[in-house]
């Protein structure tokens, strides 16, 4: 039994690795682990705090005599605050995602920082909303898109803060001021912090569900009256009207006093979502977003912490809002990438609202119109109840899919970019004065080589997955290591036309340009929209008409509603689909499937044409016909057969360091102590793949290499982890930095 333990006494402060070292008196023994509550004198005057075990060790950090004693152990058998809730929450995410205390604590706890008081603008209107509403006509019918736009949204919303007006209308600060010159308006600073929308709330457009609706709702009522929590997974198409379920779910759990947690991509927020729970819950609901100051969360947490709010809608770190009486968790999109974090700990939100819901007694809810394959295979396994909704309550029509064969194409002499299909589509909207999206998916695009003659792509033996070209003239596979020498005839069927694929969106907007010289072209990738303000400037740009094409990367697909948009074209859907990694035709299907609903959200029904050299696989197949069951019931046959998540699971050991023989020799030490641990425990089962070059093998001078383990038991790979790092902790090998991700999105 350890001799003293490691306290920390305010969780909030700045530094939270701040701990004080207490002895744990016999009496209290084994009571004394990390995470409980205990009472000890802190300070002058010894007064008696609170605070929490961190750690337990048999080693004084300071004279032992100094050293005073634990008073006694909180009682841990009633319910949880929201800060012991968060606290497990951070040991939890420590042990399943590996990484230290402290960075789980960081990712828990927003750091207290002074809260700059900041100066809000409120957007007052001055006339009625009828009035508004006419002189909105009136800008519309002048094609002053932008200014129709604002004075359509200060009708409906009343006063309302200028920031939401910008950011998720893409109103310029040069419109509002053009419109209060105009008498429509005034700007009035306000010091207080102030919450988006003001109209109160008890408001709802939509009067009852549809039967869909109804079963949802009534099922999750049920359960949660009687005290029952699972996890409901909603697969319902776009516009099924999950949203509204969600508000609804919400209303249920606030009634009872409780709060409710809604993620969503932020993207993925729109302006009309945050106005229709301002409609119901008024400024009893808050959201939060990535270009919050460390202050100003901290703020928006304080408010939650205080029962100021019941509901907090916002990204991946919405999750962590400390409310006391959490009643019900909603992820919508719940398949996006952007729940997973990108350092460590690399937890993914949903797994971890999981257990957050486990810990406060909370329902979760998981909604997507194309649930991930990991959700969808515990919902098909009983894990989570599975509902689905199929109509739509407002009618519109699914636009019409159609996918061109560029191996054709080729055939018929068509060496460029555009099928005839497009072409001719994209001639007939530029007529009409119609918009148009070109799509171009370079994300995840890893240099593979395919056949544009018959569509053949150079894949590893082993993994299944496209393999990558490298300048020394070798293919490699990221995830095994395994090289072949790169070819210049196609090994199926002897064309010439073997190699990588160039295309970017430069490419394409030349292209374009060359083809239609009159047409006004937008362009949008990450070269193009460095600042937050081109971003918004491009998009309002499109939204307003003054463009007829946008060509973009994956950031043109989500969220964003055109409704002049009825042609939306996939340029080239293989550049995703063969990402040298397993979840590749997931996220082409996914994107595809997105990319699809931007077309037609207008009156005008939308067409969606979908270029590709492998038409007859399976994810595009089932994009082109809606058919998410299609897709699900093939793809997970690949991840059986191969072993990968969500059937098995999936370790992903990286290595980095500034000399690529000590990362080599990092990686390959590693992979015999995970080898070892394997044999140790007679699982065979289990295996480790690599080590090998990460698909980016090197960023800014820092050499990358990776390892896999491969097990059905997230247990083992946890203790492999573990294993791991005592290794390297042994040693004290430290020229190296090893991180951990468990099933890599
Ligand atoms: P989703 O979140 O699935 O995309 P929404 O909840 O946004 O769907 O609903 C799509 C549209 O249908 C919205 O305009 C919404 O107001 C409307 N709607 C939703 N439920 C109903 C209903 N029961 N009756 C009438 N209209 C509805
Ligand atoms: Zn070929
Ligand atoms: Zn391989």
């Amino acid at each position: 039994m350890s001799v003293f333990a490691n306290i920390i006494i305010d969780i909030s402060l700045e530094k939270l690795d701040k701990t004080f070292q207490y002895r744990i008196p016999g009496t209290l023994g084994s009571l004394v682990v990390p995470g409980v509550p205990v009472k000890v004198p802190f300070g002058k005057g010894a007064r008696t705090v609170r605070g929490y075990v961190l750690s337990l060790t048999d080693k004084p950090e300071i004279d032992e005599s100094r050293i005073k004693d634990i008073i006694s152990v909180e009682g841990t058998s009633e319910k949880k605050g929201a800060e012991e809730e968060l606290l497990a929450l951070a040991f939890w995410i420590k042990n399943h995602y590996g990484g230290t205390l402290s960075q789980a604590l960081k990712v828990v706890f927003p750091v207290k920082k002074a809260v700059r008081v900041r100066e809000s603008v409120n957007i007052v209107p001055l006339k009625s909303p009828e009035e508004l509403k006419e002189a909105a006509r009136e800008f519309g019918r002048k094609h002053n898109i932008a200014r129709e736009r604002a004075l359509n949204a200060l009708a409906e919303s009343g006063e309302i803060d200028a920031s939401l007006l910008r950011g998720k209308l893409n109103i310029s600060n040069g419109v509002i001021k053009a419109l209060e010159d105009m008498g429509y308006l005034s700007q009035e600073k306000s010091k207080k912090y102030r919450n988006p929308g003001i109209r109160a709330g008890e408001k709802s457009g939509i009067s009852g569900f549809s039967e869909e609706q109804r079963k949802i709702y009534d099922s999750f009522c049920r359960d949660y009256d009687m005290g029952l929590r699972d996890t409901f997974l909603i697969r319902g198409v776009t516009g099924s009207g999950k949203t509204h379920v969600y508000i609804e779910m919400i209303d249920h759990v606030v009634r009872q006093g409780k709060q409710a947690i809604m993620l969503i991509p932020e993207i993925a927020l729109t302006f009309q979502t945050v106005m229709r729970f301002h409609e119901r819950f008024a400024d009893r609901v808050s959201y939060m977003h990535s270009r919050l100051s460390p202050g100003e969360r901290y703020d928006q947490f304080e408010r939650a912490k205080n029962n100021e709010i019941d509901v907090m809608i916002g990204p991946r770190s919405a999750l962590f809002t400390p409310f006391n009486n959490l009643g019900v968790i909603i992820i919508d999109e719940e398949h996006e990438n952007s729940y997973k974090a990108d350092n460590m700990p690399k937890y993914h939100a949903r797994e971890t609202a999981e257990k957050r819901a486990f810990l406060a007694g909370a329902s979760l809810v998981l909604g997507s119109a194309t649930p991930s394959v990991d959700s969808e295979y515990r919902a098909r396994r009983g894990e989570y109840r599975l509902f689905t909704m199929e109509s739509r309550p407002t009618g519109g029509s699914l636009p019409h899919v159609t996918v061109t064969d560029l191996r054709a194409e080729l055939a018929r002499g068509n060496k460029t970019m555009f099928s005839s299909v497009l072409r001719e589509l994209m001639a007939d909207r530029l007529e009409k004065k119609e918009q148009i999206m070109l799509f171009l998916n370079r994300r995840g695009y890893s240099g593979f080589i395919s056949c544009r003659k018959c569509g053949h792509v150079i894949k590893c033996p082993h993994c299944d997955v496209s393999l990558t070209s490298h300048r020394d003239g070798y293919l490699t596979c990221h995830y095994c290591g395994y090289r072949e020498k790169n070819v210049s005839l196609c090994p199926e069927c002897g064309s010439k036309y073997i190699g990588g694929m160039r295309a970017g969106t430069e490419q394409v907007e030349e292209a374009v340009k060359k083809l239609f010289p009159g047409a006004r072209v937008l362009r949008m990738d990450g070269d193009t929209v460095k600042k937050k303000e081109a971003y918004d400037e491009i998009l309002s740009c499109f939204k307003d008409r003054r463009a007829d094409i946008l060509i973009g990367t994956q950031m043109i697909v989500k969220g964003h509603d055109f409704p002049g948009v009825t042609l939306v074209g996939m340029i080239l859907a293989d550049l995703s689909l063969n990402a040298s990694d397993f979840r590749s035709a997931e996220r082409t299907f996914d994107l595809l499937t997105q990319a699809a609903g931007r077309a037609g959200r207008g009156v005008t029904p939308g067409e969606v044409v979908i270029q590709t050299y492998s038409p007859e696989h399976y994810s595009i197949e089932a994009a082109a016909q809606q058919d998410y069951n299609m897709f699900y019931s093939k793809e997970i046959m690949f991840r059986e057969l191969m072993s990968y998540p969500p059937v098995s699971h999936l370790l992903k050991v990286l290595v980095e360091g500034k000399r690529e023989e000590a990362v080599n020799e990092e990686a390959e030490k590693l992979s015999k102590v995970a080898g070892e641990y394997l044999r140790s425990r007679e699982d065979r089962n289990g295996s480790v793949i690599g080590p090998a070059p990460d698909n980016i093998s090197k960023i800014k001078d820092v050499f990358r290499y990776v390892l896999y383990v491969k097990d059905p038991d997230y247990e083992v790979l946890s203790g492999i982890r573990e294993e791991l790092e005592n290794d390297r902790r042994k040693e004290m090998r430290y020229g190296t930095i090893v991180s951990y991700d468990f099933d890599p999105q």
